[in-house]
């Protein structure tokens, strides 16, 4: 195992921590997942990409990581901004499915599209609905614990009195006494003693298709609480990672704070990552500006917005040129040169394999590059630095290419060593043969070759029968052989 002074930003005490595991050789890591309401977008992406490079990065160095990220898809009213009905409910209303269907659906797109980004599944997906039993008791030991109240069959947590005693709002940074003040005191009708309280539980409305019996009502579980009850589920009362994007710092973090202190007295999140947001073309992403493109459509270039599709690999290494703190603006300009960029550095890979070694070395020491690529790497992934250090090993490719620098063998074997690890593995790039999403066909050419290679021998023995049969078989399966002077060539 290789030592590593691997450093992230938490977001909680707003600087760079050297990170240390709860348990000596496992990593627990939460992610929150997607609200699979519809299509995946470039919002999806971010942080599936970055969290993906964490997860490499970790098992690169040596940890077990058990990586949970949830599947969002039990009805939210109040967190749906655009209509009093939830998404899911709408759909299936609409379409006639069971609501279970439409998450299916749009659950399955969410999996093929990661899988084309080359995403690696994490250990746990649970889902909200899978967890509405262990829901229903967390509220109850909240409840009982004095932070929440029932109001006409939904429960509500009391923030004025939790904050009373413990920070709210410390991790997105707002001042709760001053947001407690300033909101515009509730009519009447609310039912909730404060506008900053959030729900734990929601009474159904009659229209509303998915509900559960809990002591309260019939009804479904706030929004936050999933996260809070399945993290604690999965990775115990407190683990190491905490992730998502920004914009789920405030309201949504703060409350699984205020939740788990609530449950459990203490926090349960050690380092809490935060993706910076995107933006298309400088704005903002949303359905009001006309700029909400799905994943499917990048890939396929059917928004018109875009200039051209786009391979989930450019998106992927388009991502990963920014580091993830930093925001990254999404336009055909920036796609294109990444697209260029990223087609440069496998180009830099492919020549390395038919590279001719030389008994010295003139290049730089590469010892040190790969310090450097590390340092980047626990310079809280940096990984515009490692891409900037690949291509450097790419431009030393095309100097012993051209013959302007010469390699050792031992040299050679060592800058494949480097694209594999880093630009493979730990950045998650697929290499050029990759057919699918993370194969190596390289055992299936040579068992091609030694076919082949069969064959040739049948022939010299005037075995026609098996040399035939090898031929047409691989005919029929695809392949073109062809024999040249030198011996045979193949394709598919
Ligand atoms: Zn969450």
């Amino acid at each position: 195992m290789r030592k590593s002074q691997l450093t992230i930003y938490n977001s909680l005490s707003r600087r760079k921590e050297l990170f240390t595991s709860l348990h000596p050789e496992r990593v627990g890591m939460y992610v929150c997942g997607p609200t699979v309401y519809g299509d995946g977008h470039l919002g999806h992406a971010r942080p599936a990409i970055t969290f993906d490079v964490l997860y490499r990065y970790l098992q690169h160095i040596g940890y077990k990581v058990r990586y949970v990220r949830n599947i969002t898809d039990v009805g939210h009213l109040e967190n749906d901004a655009d209509s009093g009905e939830d998404k899911i409910a709408k759909k299936a209303r609409l379409e006639q499915l069971e609501p279970m269907e439409v998450v299916q659906h749009y659950l399955n797109r969410y999996h093929k599209a990661m899988e084309r980004l080359n995403v690696m599944p994490p250990s746990i997906e649970p889902h909200a609905s899978g967890h509405v039993i262990e829901q229903i008791a967390y509220v109850q030991s909240i409840l009982d614990a004095g932070y929440a109240y029932v109001s006409d069959g939904s429960v509500y947590f009391d923030v004025k009195k939790f904050n009373s005693e413990h920070p709210y709002g410390k991790l997105s940074g707002r001042n709760v006494d001053e947001l407690l003040s300033n909101t515009r005191e509730l009519d009447g009708q609310s039912e909730k003693r404060h506008p900053a309280d959030f729900a734990l539980w929601k009474k159904a409305a009659p229209e509303h298709i998915m509900h559960w019996p809990s002591p309260w009502s019939e009804g479904f579980p706030g929004w936050h609480l999933e996260c809070s009850v399945m993290g604690e589920k999965y990775l115990g009362e407190v683990f190491d990672i905490h992730g998502g994007g920004m914009d789920l710092m405030f309201p949504h973090h703060e409350c699984e704070i205020a939740q788990s202190v609530a449950h459990n007295g203490h926090d349960s999140v050690r380092y809490w990552m935060h993706n910076n947001m995107i933006t298309i073309d400088g704005k903002k992403m949303g359905k009001s500006y006309g700029n909400f493109i799905t994943l499917d459509q990048f890939f396929e270039g059917t928004h018109p917005l875009l200039t051209q599709p786009y391979a989930p690999m450019t998106i992927r290494f388009f991502i990963l040129m920014a580091q993830y703190r930093s925001t990254l603006d999404f336009g055909n300009d920036a796609l294109q040169a990444a697209e260029k960029a990223h087609k440069r550095m496998l180009e830099g890979y492919g020549r390395l394999q038919s590279l001719k070694a030389s008994a010295e070395s003139t290049i730089p020491n590469l010892e040190e590059l790969e310090a450097k690529m590390y340092e980047a790497m626990d310079d809280d992934l940096n990984t515009p630095v490692v891409i900037g250090h690949l291509f450097d090993l790419c431009r030393i490719v095309n100097q012993v290419n051209d013959g302007t620098a010469k390699a050792t063998a031992e040299d050679i074997e060592k800058m494949q060593g480097l694209f594999r690890a880093f630009l493979f593995d730990i950045l998650g790039v697929l290499p050029p043969d990759a057919a699918g999403a993370d194969m190596n066909i390289k055992p299936y050419e040579d068992a091609v070759d030694l076919l082949l290679q069969i064959r040739a021998e049948s022939k010299a023995k005037k075995d026609w029968a098996t040399s035939d049969l090898i031929r047409n078989r691989l005919a029929e399966i695809g392949f073109t052989i062809k024999d040249t002077k030198d011996g045979v060539e193949w394709s598919l």
